[in-house]
């Protein structure tokens, strides 16, 4: 016989989910961490983590809700998109954050699970849901950034195995990485046929990596050299000459998290909004609006823009229920998402004045040198995954259908 709540239309079946949830994070959460997500540790690498910070990790690890909607089988939540968004509404309403992110979560686990063997996704998913495993990602090359397909890096066949020989460039933490997604030859007589999805393990005899120091200080990411570095043949994803397939397909999830859900596009638009640092370092008129009109214009169609962007992520993240993962329209919101987040380390940094261009010393709170410094590490957005042209070139091919020559 149906049960009184099954009965009751009215009631919301996520509810029930909603009050599990509150439970769980009020006796995992620890409040100390509160709004504490160290957002930058992206970028200036692995921090020791404290016993609150390791004790979060494990549990949202344990419980799989670090990847919420992966499935259960290899350690994610194995939640609907609904649950996924009360998860999310009940950790923000306690200013909760999730400790499992970097290149695993962002892009190779989504794209393991679609076209990895049985094998392979119970080695690597589970470590990347728990966060136990570094990824970086092994595409660009020297002579291979925008023309991706050229690249060389060649994987000769063993037998059993083959080896690597070749240089990847901009590798993204590939100095903390322990395993690498890599695009590589394995036929010199085809372009983009020529190409396979090959992962090595960066403790490999033959891996050499090489810090690159960028202009806002920090050196997130390497040359990355191989010398007859010996890889398994299980490592191969999909069928040899897939890989052009499968790496483009992880760049559609790589751009998706760069618009606006992911890690990356999470620390630009953290901090102080524009209009609270318009309070702070310009005058205010007797109404309380910025003083300097044309200042005032610029902010507010700045945070319209923002806002609506942020609105249409959110309605193209409920209009996916059909489960066919990121498409080329991707490629729009990593550029529009450029663009905003471009504007507001400009804006933020005109208005702050001479405080927003200080390097070190103690004429400046850290918070703005870090601001100047978000300012500098911005001008990267509109290159990594893809540059905006390359994005210009894909929305015109993917979506408005013109051919390569008009
Ligand atoms: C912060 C950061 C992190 C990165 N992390 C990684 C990583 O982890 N792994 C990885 O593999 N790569 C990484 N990259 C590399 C990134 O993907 C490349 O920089 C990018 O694809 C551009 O390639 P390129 O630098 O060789 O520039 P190029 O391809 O040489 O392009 C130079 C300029 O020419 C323009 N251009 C080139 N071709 C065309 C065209 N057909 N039409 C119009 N304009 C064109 C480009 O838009 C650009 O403005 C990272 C880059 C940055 C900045």
């Amino acid at each position: 016989m149906a049960t009184a709540a099954e009965l009751d239309v009215s009631v919301n079946p996520l509810d029930a989910f909603r009050t599990e949830v509150r439970e769980w994070l009020a006796a995992n959460f620890p409040p100390a961490l509160k709004g504490k997500d160290n957002a930058m540790s992206a970028i200036d690498g692995p921090t020791d983590l404290s016993a609150d910070e390791a004790a979060w990790k494990k549990a949202m690890g344990d419980k799989g809700w670090g990847v919420p909607t992966w499935p259960a089988q290899y350690g994610g939540g194995g939640l609907d998109r609904g649950q996924a968004r009360v998860l999310q509404e009940e950790m923000g309403r306690i200013g909760a954050w999730n400790p499992i992110g970097g290149m695993g979560v962002m892009m190779f686990g989504p794209t393991l699970l679609e076209y990895g063997n049985e094998a392979q996704k119970s080695e690597h998913i589970p470590a990347i849901a728990k966060g136990e495993v570094r990824w970086c990602q092994g595409y660009s090359e020297p002579g291979a950034g925008s023309d991706l397909a050229s690249l060389q890096m060649f994987a000769e066949d063993k037998g059993n195995h083959y080896v690597v020989n070749g240089q990847k460039t901009w590798t993204s933490g590939g100095q903390w990485a322990d395993k690498c997604f890599a695009l590589v030859r394995t036929d010199k007589s085809k372009k983009h046929e020529g190409i396979s999805f090959l992962l090595i393990d960066m403790t490999s005899p033959g891996v050499e990596v090489k810090p690159i120091r960028l202009i806002s200080g920090s050196s997130p990411f390497c040359e990355t050299f191989f010398t007859d570095v010996k890889v398994p043949k299980e490592n191969l994803v999909g069928q040899e000459g897939e890989g052009w397939t499968i790496g483009k397909r992880l760049l559609q999830h790589e751009r998706q998290n760069l618009s606006g859900g992911g890690s990356a596009a999470g620390r630009m638009f953290a901090g102080k909004s524009v209009s609270a640092l318009a309070k702070e370092y310009r005058g205010l008129d007797d109404q309380g609006r910025v003083t300097d009109s044309d200042l005032r214009m610029r902010i507010v169609r700045h945070e319209m823009d923002s806002r609506a962007f942020m609105l249409t992520l959110r309605r193209a993240a409920l209009e996916s229920k059909s489960n066919q993962g990121p498409s080329a329209a991707t490629s729009i919101m990593k550029n529009v998402g450029a663009r905003i987040t471009q504007d507001r380390a400009e804006l933020s940094i005109e208005i702050m004045g001479m405080n927003g261009l200080g390097w070190e010393g103690e004429g400046f709170t850290d918070e703005e040198l870090t601001q100047t410094r978000t300012w500098l590490w911005g001008k990267a957005v509109s290159i990594y995954g893809g540059s905006s042209e390359i994005q210009n070139n894909v929305i015109a091919k993917r979506i408005l259908g013109m051919l390569d020559h008009q």
